[in-house]
């Protein structure tokens, strides 16, 4: 398949802090492995991976946040072109969801953007610290599509809830 072979393309840019797992996400879609040990960082923008959805290709454009997480590091224009904004947050770590507002603030003006709250690790549930509860009631308060997965026991449902979910826009 050429580069220019697609029917659509999709920017999805995953956020959240540092640790809940945004670069196993993006290399168990892309590349269908979970990376060993903590080498997670892969030191390029993006990945591209091409799936078909209802007969179309359509290309997506995966970017990780590699060392900014902190609030307001990450340029604007990063967030301008997205199609879809993933807030991700660890389920085994507290922290990292009472962060979502903050994130939420910092790509508020690209609200119109397709959202999805997204709950890592589920793999570790017995050390589990954010329900499914409050995640899916903050998740509705804001409007947002809300899914939990696992980087590391990935099977090919949890790998299509990200095609799901930007399968939406698309006419038809
Ligand atoms: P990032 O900072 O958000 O990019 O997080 P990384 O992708 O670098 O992952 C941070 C740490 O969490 C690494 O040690 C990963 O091995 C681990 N990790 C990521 N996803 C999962 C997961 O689904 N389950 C488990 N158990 N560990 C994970
Ligand atoms: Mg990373």
């Amino acid at each position: 398949m050429s580069m220019e072979d697609y029917d659509f393309l999709f920017k999805i840019v995953l956020i959240g802090n540092a640790g809940v797992g945004k670069t196993c996400l993006v290399r168990r879609f892309t590349q269908g492995l979970f990376p060993p040990g903590q080498g997670a960082t892969i030191g390029v923008d993006f990945m591209i991976k091409t799936v078909e959805i209802n007969g179309e290709k359509v290309k997506l454009q995966i970017w990780d946040t590699a060392g900014q997480e902190r609030f307001r590091s990450i340029t604007q224009s990063y967030y301008r072109s997205a199609n879809a904004l993933i807030l991700t947050y660890d389920i085994t770590c507290e922290e990292s969801f009472r962060c979502l507002p903050e994130w939420l603030r910092e790509i508020e003006q690209y609200a119109s953007n397709k959202l999805t709250v997204l709950g890592n690790k589920i793999d570790l549930a017995d050390k589990r610290e954010v329900s499914q509860q409050r995640a899916a009631e903050f998740s509705e308060a804001q409007d947002m599509y809300y899914l939990e997965t696992s980087a590391k026991e990935s099977d090919n449902a949890r790998q299509n809830t990200l095609e799901n979910n930007v399968s939406s826009p698309l006419p038809g």
